[in-house]
């Protein structure tokens, strides 16, 4: 036990033993079974896909989860939300998108396609709050971990409320017009790619935000659009 553990003592966010922020018991109860749907008619989608009925010029081409969002997940998710515990909890939450992600071989074929990460951007109040925004979190975990780079090429332009929080309909309402593109998206891309985008954030419940994010750089040129969340509700 080091000295930083003796002082401020770390306990599992579920069953509070002491030792670590997520206990190998709690751990090893995390449900990998995602509910994919399609984010735009909300009914099952194989592997998180847009049903080819379902997508339009700008809607988002599917998505990947690294968790279901529900039991313990629920209250890592909530803690990484929170300081202290960001620090300490990025590390096995990228290592498990990472390995759940790896596994997904709808995942994988994408790969060899060329995508650039970016993450969900919090408005500027939320994040002057925070001090962090998870997604970025996340986001530069996955990048080291896959060699993609990070693009911040969305700018959260309005103050929403939480989604979760709100009903489908608020929820649409709620983020419709929330996102503008940032002015460097178009000069930081890696010369020779093709605009294909992965976006990240920590959790999918209705995909509203995905499906507004999507809209904002399709509209902007972006040949593919995809998202990964570390759990999908
Ligand atoms: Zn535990
Ligand atoms: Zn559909």
């Amino acid at each position: 036990m080091g000295l930083l553990d003796f002082f401020f003592p770390k306990y599992c966010v579920s069953c509070k033993a002491l030792g670590s922020y997520l206990c190998p018991s709690c751990f090893a109860k995390l449900s990998y079974d995602i509910p994919y749907t399609c984010f735009v008619c909300q009914r099952p989608s194989l592997d998180g896909q847009t049903h080819p009925g379902c997508q339009g010029r700008y809607t988002i081409d599917g998505s990947f989860s690294g968790i279901a969002y529900k039991g313990i997940a629920k209250k890592l998710i909530y803690v990484f939300k929170y300081k202290p515990y960001v620090s300490d909890l990025q590390t096995a939450l990228v290592e498990l998108l990472y390995e759940s992600l790896i596994q997904n071989e709808a995942f994988i074929k994408l790969l060899d396609q060329q995508f650039a990460l970016v993450p969900i951007p919090l408005h500027a109040t939320r994040f002057r709050q925070r001090g962090y925004n998870q997604s970025e979190v996340l986001a530069h975990g996955l990048s080291k971990k896959f060699g993609i780079p990070v693009i911040a090429a969305l700018l959260r332009t309005k103050a929403t409320k939480p989604q979760a929080k709100l009903k489908k309909k608020e929820r649409i309402a709620n983020i419709s017009g929330a996102f503008a593109l940032s002015p460097s998206f178009a000069i930081s891309l890696p010369a020779g790619r093709q605009a294909n985008i992965m976006f990240v954030d920590d959790i999918a419940t209705t995909g509203a935000t995905m499906l507004e994010a999507a809209n904002v750089l399709k509209r902007a040129g972006a040949k593919k659009v995809w998202g990964i969340t570390l759990a999908k509700d």
